[in-house]
């Protein structure tokens, strides 16, 4: 792009004036001239409300219980903390990484909490613990059902250890509760997580997903680690593949488009374990490249440590022998357009005890 487009998509965006475009546009800038640093707040946050989890999913390093980390729970205080420092720069957060985020009994109070700041914020679930009326105090802007079959059979070949009736009983009740509050700024996602197994299923999904009435229907592609999970797990119908499919024949596991020494990604977004350290990216759900602790050292300090430099000076000049990046193609940029004012339809919200205490009886036992 040359220097006359390059002002033009600066003032286009600075007139738009969405959340964070100052962070946006010097941070990506900085990415295009090679600078490492120093960076302005990140404008999109990923963070772990936990990452234990109920599903036991084979291809997911919680799951496995393979996972180099300790398990542990999000705390709220600390996030809301954390939130103070960066929701003036913070476009977009995820509330989701390596576990079920509804585990956390705070969760729909910190979504709230992070709504009140004008973030906008989404998150994905298997959908056994969603409580409706919760999701609607919290004013989250989008919420993602992932199931993996079109029944309890198929379903529990990935989601090992979840319900479908459960997850269904709960979407079915969300939607419910939405039609009673329409001003509200959740949307629906059902997610499907297309694999070998249930790949026939694809066009029964869409129709029920159609019928149910969901804002949005996404046939999910799946991802694998390693060659032999890809043999197990990848799905016949190549169209649903992420990966290189000739060298997948020669025996490689790698992504179609792979990236060269680039990724404005990480110049605009933060990842953020449970318990405060921060990662490049999701691609790092073992911990193995911590740049830093936000609860400790505070936002800024941690996206322009020594570590977070390193890291992106390695992204720049060596991004092939970068293990996390080998099945990545990167993420391109933050979408900065989501704002949505915050819309408390439901001032109070207290958990049902019953249900309170069996979401709590299932964090210990995803804890261990
Ligand atoms: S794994 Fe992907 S998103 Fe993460 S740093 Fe590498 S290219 Fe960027």
């Amino acid at each position: 792009m040359g220097v006359i487009s390059k002002i033009r998509t600066v003032s286009r965006i600075a007139k738009a004036n969405p959340k964070g475009w100052q962070s946006f546009v010097w941070n990506t800038g900085m990415a295009q001239m090679g600078r490492v640093g120093p960076l302005m707040a990140p404008v999109h946050i990923a963070i772990e409300p936990t990452n234990a989890c109920n599903a036991k999913c084979p291809v997911c390093e919680t799951g496995k219980n393979e996972m180099d980390r300790r398990k542990g729970m999000l705390d709220k205080q600390a996030y809301e903390t954390f939130v103070d420092q960066t929701a003036k720069h913070t476009n977009s957060l995820l509330y989701y990484f390596m576990g079920e985020p509804f585990l956390n009994k705070h969760a729909y109070d910190m979504i709230r909490y992070t709504r009140a700041k004008g973030i906008y914020v989404e998150t994905c679930t298997n959908g056994d613990f969603v409580d409706p009326v919760g999701v609607i105090y919290s004013d989250i802007n989008k919420i993602s059902f992932q199931l993996g079959g079109m029944t309890e059979e198929t379903h529990s070949r990935y989601r090992v250890a979840s319900s479908l009736k459960k997850a269904h009983e709960n979407l079915y009740a969300l939607i419910e509760e939405r039609r009673k509050h329409p001003e509200s700024n959740v949307q629906i996602e059902v997610g499907f997580i297309v694999m070998r197994h249930n790949e026939h299923e694809v066009p029964e999904f869409l129709k029920w997903a159609e019928e149910i009435g969901v804002d949005v229907a996404n046939v999910v592609d799946p991802c694998v680690r390693n060659m032999l999970e890809g043999y197990a797990y990848l799905p016949r119908d190549k169209k649903y593949w992420y990966y290189d499919e000739q060298a997948f024949d020669q025996g490689t596991l790698r992504p179609k488009m792979i990236p060269e020494n680039e990724c404005v990604w990480i110049w605009n977004s933060m990842q953020i374990n449970w318990n405060g350290d921060a990662v490049p990216c999701c691609r790092d759900p073992n911990g193995h490249h911590v740049l830093g602790n936000v609860f400790e050292d505070g936002v800024l300090r941690t996206f322009n440590s020594r570590r977070s430099r390193d890291f992106r000076r390695r992204i720049l000049t060596d991004q092939g022998n970068i293990d996390i990046c080998r099945l990545c193609s990167s993420y391109g940029m933050p979408d900065l357009s989501k704002e949505k004012p915050p819309s408390f339809s439901v001032q109070r919200h207290t958990m049902n005890p019953e249900i309170a205490s069996t979401i709590e009886e299932a964090a210990e036992r995803a804890v261990g």
